[in-house]
């Protein structure tokens, strides 16, 4: 394959197993890369109505064709699994060097699944790959970790993604970690990794991303060099400023949301500003690999800064230098909780990083606790410390307890929705399925209210950043207040925007490209003759399975809404005064254009146009149960017993299934989840060729092929797989 390295690596820490599969041929044409393709892999492998935290919750890393090419920003990796802050899908995404380091070392995706049964990292390099112990990494956070792995492994340049206390302690906003300070931050993919009991993933590899064309590839990327370089966003802003540039423009536009969202404009917002950053702590620019834009801040704060504020658990985050904040975070755990303190700001960060957190998440949360403080909702008695909107003091020492889940620290670390029902204040969590917001108050663009409501992976910025027409003017300007016209461009920013992450690109060259420039490095890396056409079908495709996945987990249309407060409370002061978001006239519209029921539920008719399964949530609880039940149905059985049932059901296809030897001791035990396996082997009577190992836990069907045997044995496999999907019909 060219732009695919065509390999999936397969790691299950509840049996120990590491196992190389091919990379679906289809699935990658079909799904591009990245978030698309992990999301089918999701799609097909897991049941979207188990806790996230179950061993059986995948956790998928996932590059696209482009990450690892010299294409600017080709530098990102995904990570897809049930979210435990949402309970949706969750496709959270990171830059610098490991996505790149992966497809160096021969993966496209790799796919963890169980729990181990004590802490361990995963080290692959190359093709050698081992499950190693991490005892003593345990409790420690990421910057150390990443030091001490690759001490321990002996390779400076190794790459390391991790996870710091956070994720160990189950933070329903944990985030994973890589260069020290580029995160999958959202939803809390690094509780899952938490839950499984992985600290950490080091990669290193020796080879290269082979393309299929490289001088056509290398025409694409210089074309798109020169755009990124012409554009005043990532020719100037982005480099000189970083993405805070936006601080002052958001305010100045009246939307940039102020102590939780009751106010549109901060008073402090200069001071936390990219240009103030930029005068007074930063030491250089960092840019992730192959990027020519270079948005990365590394700051320092001045020496007095550090003894400011109080960290009694950490002492060893004494540090003065780090990177960031980018505009979101610096703005959540800024502006949000009402704190000007670009010093507080700053360590806040750190910390966040350190200890592997969403900083969004972390200040949305401590925003609604503020305000529930404020209102005496809660106390001295339940916060511990006096909890006033604009102490920096009080958002650090939240910080440092959420990672630990130390007193109130244990309420914070579960997010904001499950914070404020607790306490009876539902109205006062600023989410969307259960996600806080980004810094863009959707009262004043009433675009990115209708993306977050919509968001596949609940509150986010990221899916559809209608900031761009509606603020930016890129690429062409849009009234931020109407509404007209919104629905059209916010489900193509969410099919575009799909592309764009399932490619491996980070999303900030579109501010100077688009899918028409994105095309070439696609078409010239991979070989497939995509078109525009082919490619916003994959990026709708991609969205649609999304949707549909979450349906079958039990988030609806129901589930496409904004807290009161941005509906019904009107923007107090400044630009925007007595703005609320109308999302109730842009759903219908929305909904229309995206071949969904008036209750938003996609139609067989739209699903069949785009090759996916139809929706019918109960049928396919059926079928599973089916499948349950012939697994069930088989416990107690001997492993010999299923064998013979198996090939009862495939003999006319000229196989039989026997017992691997090394499983014959393996019994199907009910009470047991980790012993509940059986492996069995079909052969082929003509040729004695071994043909695909079943493994049968009882709550799922995985088949595994080798590489070798795929071949011969896809039909059978296929077959097995289809009458799993049918309850053995
Ligand atoms: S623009 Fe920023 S986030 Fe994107 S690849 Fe470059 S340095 Fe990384």
């Amino acid at each position: 394959m060219y732009g695919w390295s065509g390999q999936v690596l397969r790691v299950d820490l509840s049996r120990g197993s590491i196992a190389k599969e091919p990379l679906r041929a289809d699935w990658a044409r079909d799904y591009v890369g990245g978030r698309g393709v992990g999301s089918k892999y999701l799609y097909e492998m897991m049941d979207p109505t188990i806790d996230p935290f179950a061993p059986d919750n995948p956790l998928i890393f996932a590059t696209g064709p482009l990450t690892g090419t010299n294409a600017s920003c080709g530098a990102r990796y995904m990570v897809i699994t049930k979210g435990p802050l949402t309970n949706c899908i969750t496709t959270s995404n990171s830059g610098g060097h490991w996505g790149p380091e992966l497809r160096f070392a021969g993966y496209d995706l790799v796919i963890v699944e169980g729990r181990a049964t004590r802490p361990c990292y995963l080290w692959i390099y190359d093709d050698q790959v081992e499950i190693r112990d991490a005892s003593r990494l345990w409790g420690k956070g990421v910057w150390a970790t990443e030091d001490e792995v690759r001490t321990e492994l002996g390779v400076p340049d190794a790459v390391v993604a991790s996870i710091g206390p956070a994720g160990e302690n189950l933070v329903r906003f944990a985030a994973i970690m890589n260069d020290k300070h580029r995160a999958a931050g959202r939803s809390g993919v690094g509780a899952v990794m938490g839950a499984k009991q992985l600290k950490a993933i080091a990669v290193r590899g020796t080879g290269a991303v082979s393309v299929a064309d490289s001088r056509g590839f290398m025409e694409a990327m210089w074309a798109m060099k020169a755009k990124l370089k012409a554009s005043p966003v990532t020719g100037q802003g982005l480099p000189t400023y970083g993405t805070a540039v936006l601080v002052n423009v958001i305010n100045e536009h009246g939307m940039h949301p102020t102590r939780n969202w009751r106010e549109g404009q901060f008073e402090g917002a200069d001071a936390l500003s990219g240009e103030t950053i930029t005068e007074t702590r930063l030491v250089a620019n960092k840019a992730c690999f192959a990027c020519t834009i270079a948005c990365g801040r590394v700051t320092k704060l001045p020496e007095d800064a550090a003894a400011k504020f109080t960290v009694t658990m950490h002492p060893r985050n004494w540090r003065i230098a780090g990177e960031g904040p980018e505009y979101e975070s610096g703005w959540a755990l800024g502006s949000n909780c009402g704190i000007s303190d670009l010093d507080g700001v700053l360590k806040a960060n750190y910390l966040c990083n350190d200890l592997g957190m969403d900083p969004i998440t972390m200040g949305g949360t401590v925003a609604a606790a503020m305000e529930m403080y404020e209102k005496g909702i809660l106390s001295l008695k339940e916060t511990g410390m006096p909890l006033e909107f604009g102490s920096a003091e009080a958002l650090i020492s939240m910080v440092e307890r959420t990672a630990y889940r130390n007193g109130f620290g244990n309420e914070l670390a579960e997010g904001s929705k499950r914070l404020c029902d607790k306490f009876g204040r539902p109205e006062f969590a600023m989410v969307s399925k259960g996600q806080e917001f980004p810094a863009y108050d959707p009262r004043g663009a009433q675009g990115m209210g209708l993306g977050y409501a919509t968001s596949n992976r609940g509150g986010c910025h990221l899916k559809s950043y209608t900031i761009s027409p509606e603020i930016l003017g890129i690429p062409h300007k849009m009234d931020p207040t109407a509404v007209e016209g919104k629905a059209e461009i916010t489900k193509l920013f969410q099919d575009v925007t799909s592309v764009v992450d399932a490619s491996g690109l980070c999303i900030f060259p579109t501010f100077a490209i688009g899918l028409e420039d994105i095309l070439p490095l696609l078409v010239t890396a991979t070989g497939i003759p995509y078109t525009l056409e082919s490619l916003l079908l994959a990026g709708e495709r991609i969205w649609n399975l999304e949707r549909i996945w979450n349906f079958r987990a039990g988030i609806t249309g129901k589930d496409d809404a904004l807290p009161k407060r941005l509906v019904a409370e009107p923007i107090p002061a400044g630009p925007m005064k007595g703005k609320v978001n109308r999302l109730a006239e842009m759903l219908p519209e929305y909904y229309r254009l995206r071949g969904w029921t008036a209750d938003g539920r996609p139609t067989d008719e739209k699903l069949t146009e785009l090759g996916l399964p139809a929706l019918d949530a109960q049928a396919f609880r059926e079928r599973r149960d089916r499948a349950m039940v012939r697994v069930e149905q088989e416990e107690g059985s001997t492993p010999q017993e299923i064998a013979e049932a198996i090939e009862k059901a495939f003999g006319a296809e000229g196989y039989v299934c026997r017992v691997a030897a090394a499983h014959d001791r393996a019994r199907i035990d009910a009470t047991s989840p980790d012993a509940a396996s059986v492996t069995v082997t079909a052969e082929r009577l003509a040729d004695r060729h071994v043909g695909p190992s079943l493994v049968l836990p009882r709550s799922r069907l995985v088949v595994e092929v080798g590489a070798a045997e795929r071949a011969a044995c896809e039909k059978v496999v296929k077959l097995i797989e289809v009458a799993l999907l049918r309850g053995g019909g």
